[in-house]
């Protein structure tokens, strides 16, 4: 049993030896996300042959308008060589509006590709909770809800649909993660750094930094670290 790290963007650290190291230390496991089937195809001879390192194929949401034909037959290609599809999804915030026809053009691809069944997803649905919990519970697909911050209603639909959440540091910061915390099951919550993105105090998060964060779960959820971390695993 060791801890995971359900969401890093391992191709964003500037030192990604020094990263996978401290997450051997710390006992960690890594699901690395990529934004592209072309960032996939580089990141994978790199990490991919790390016994704790899954690299995830993506087609991230805020890079839907490059994902052209051509990237989008290469999805299809490699997901069926995959455990892990990442990160996929809609942004409808400020940053993404301005994309979203793009973006769900895209996410449709991803959810009808024929060598998705049995992948697990790792989803970002950030300003398009009720569109994309609904987009995934149409497909049948097996998600994970990353970094979820949208109206607890909406989760409770994720819920019903089957899928599951990944918290970050960030998350428990926030009243709002807290409380969505407080509202899951224990069966359904992983842990997630997303780092490079997330920061632990002054520097940037890291896998290694997951055993904290389980700390953390533990306090919530009033048990010992350790039925954390063997509820997440
Ligand atoms: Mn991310």
């Amino acid at each position: 049993m060791v801890f995971i790290d359900a969401h890093v963007h391992l191709d964003h650290y500037s030192r990604v030896g020094d990263v996978l190291t401290a997450a051997a230390a710390a006992e960690v496991v890594c699901i690395a996300m990529t934004q592209t089937p072309l960032d996939f195809e580089i990141l994978l001879p790199r990490v991919g042959g790390h016994a704790r390192v899954r690299v995830a194929l993506g087609a991230h949401p805020l890079c839907a308008e490059r994902l052209d034909e051509g990237q989008l037959r290469r999805f299809d290609e490699l997901v069926g060589s995959v455990d892990y599809v990442g990160e996929v999804g809609l942004d409808g915030s400020r940053a993404g509006r301005v994309s979203l026809d793009a973006q769900r053009r895209v996410f449709a691809h991803v959810l009808g590709s024929p060598g998705l069944c049995g992948r697990v997803l790792s989803v970002h649905s950030r300003g398009a909770e009720a569109e994309t919990v609904a987009a995934l519970a149409d497909a049948g697909a097996l998600g994970v809800l990353h970094w979820y911050s949208g109206a607890l209603k909406y989760a409770d639909r994720a819920l019903e649909a089957g899928l599951y959440f990944s918290v970050n540091p960030a998350m428990l910061r926030s009243q709002k993660g807290a409380r969505l915390l407080r509202s899951l099951p224990r069966d359904r919550v992983l842990s997630e750094t997303d780092g490079p993105f997330v920061t632990v105090g002054a520097r940037r998060a890291q896998p290694a930094d997951v055993p904290a964060l389980v700390s953390e779960l533990a306090a919530a959820w009033s048990c010992e670290p350790k039925g954390a971390r063997v509820q997440v695993w």
